[in-house]
């Protein structure tokens, strides 16, 4: 499976579109750079191509702007699924969709808006119900994030501050579970006078990553959304001072 990189410039969000064709001969990236060419682009528009048999494929560098979505270009990532007709397109598209944008997803902090060409143009594109594939919500923000990774337990973590820095595990944006948790209630108590108020759902997301950021540069720490050993102990110290 294709695994995603984050490019240098800026992005918010990713846009979706089909091929407007169910042409098997159509069904390569190659063809739409082809495509793209005979309209006098430089090549490819779109910076990802997902054929019928769920292949993920490159087109346009992620780190240069593509051509896709007229004044919207900038900020953003295109995906583009062959073909046409609704009830056309794969399981396997859908899946390799799913797990292509939630690798995304991660990467921006889950803070990724995923949207239709339609949203923008009057076209069908990318006629598939991509709100229903990817579980969005009325801005396209994904609203359950499939984590990509091995949830981290709450075993891990001790209750007071000790120095042994073996039990602390490292925390970033796009973990998940009982350490996630547990990591929030100490934000929350420990920021409480800051304003601090998360919900305690077990997903590093943006603003558990917001909080973090805030919370560390409080106590003079580089502030970064990465949670080590120093940090859990400045917060649990944090938070006992709070409730002393
Ligand atoms: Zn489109």
């Amino acid at each position: 499976m294709f695994h995603f990189a984050k490019p240098p410039r800026a992005v918010h969000t990713t846009w979706l579109h089909c091929s407007a064709s169910d042409n098997p001969k159509h069904d390569d990236v190659s063809v739409i750079d082809a495509w793209h060419k005979a309209r006098g682009w430089s090549g490819v528009g779109y910076h990802f191509f997902i054929k019928k048999d769920g292949t993920v494929q490159t087109g346009r560098p992620i780190e240069k702007i593509g051509a896709h979505v007229a004044g919207h270009n900038t900020g953003s990532i295109g995906i583009c699924l062959h073909g046409l007709k609704e009830d056309r397109f794969t399981e396997a598209q859908f899946d390799s969709l799913r797990t292509l944008c939630g690798q995304i997803n991660a990467a921006y902090g889950l803070q990724m808006r995923f949207r239709g060409h339609c949203e923008v143009a009057a076209k069908a594109c990318p006629v598939f119900d991509y709100r229903k594939v990817l579980g969005l919500d009325d801005k396209g923000y994904i609203i359950e994030p499939v984590a990509t990774r091995e949830p981290v337990p709450l075993t891990a973590i001790p209750d007071t501050v000790n120095h042994d820095t073996a039990n602390y595990p490292e925390l970033d944006v796009g973990d998940r579970g009982e350490a996630v948790a547990r990591l929030q209630e100490l934000l929350n108590r420990a920021g409480a006078f800051m304003g601090i108020d998360l919900k305690v759902d077990g997903i590093f997301g943006g603003q558990t990553a917001e909080a973090v950021k805030e919370l560390k540069q409080e106590y003079d720490l580089y502030p970064s959304p990465v949670v080590v050993a120093h940090v859990w102990r400045t917060l649990i110290a944090a938070e006992a001072a709070r409730a002393a």
